[in-house]
């Protein structure tokens, strides 16, 4: 069965689905880039570090391989990186790039609540701000 990148979820183990979004969430993934038009490499950094190369044409993992020891034939390693390229995948910097990859990591951090305060606070005072925020709640219906 083809794994499909909006819908990975529903090829993958779930206990290896669960274990790569904590993974993700917890920030995990170091030096995710694409290396081409179809390749993206990672990092997964537990104890050890995971090197992750997966490859997506229109959206269909074609190929995907990591150096750990699984016998799984999607390690909760590609299931992290899958869930990256997923949520963040398109996100690029178009202006100065300068702190970004530091706030990103600062961003781990924060809990939950937070984080709302924040949104909140810059949906208060910017417009576009919340232009951004709507459209994705649209986006999400
Ligand atoms: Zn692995």
């Amino acid at each position: 069965m083809p794994i499909s990148l909006p819908t990975f979820e529903e090829s993958i183990n779930k206990e290896t689905c669960e274990r790569g979004y904590d993974f993700y969430c917890e920030g995990r993934i170091k030096n995710a880039f694409r290396i081409n038009t179809f390749e993206w490499q990672a990092i997964v950094q537990i104890f050890d570090d995971y090197n992750v190369t997966i490859r997506i044409q229109n959206n269909i993992v074609t190929k995907y391989k990591c150096n750990c020891e699984e016998n799984t034939s999607v390690c909760k390693h590609v299931a992290a990186v899958l869930y990256f390229i997923r949520e963040e995948g398109e996100i690029s910097v178009t202006e100065d790039k300068a702190g970004f990859e530091e706030m990103k990591d600062s961003l781990n951090y924060l809990a939950p609540h937070v984080l709302r305060y924040l949104m909140l606070k810059y949906a208060a005072n910017s417009k576009d701000f919340r232009k951004h925020l709507q459209d994705y709640f649209k986006s999400q219906k």
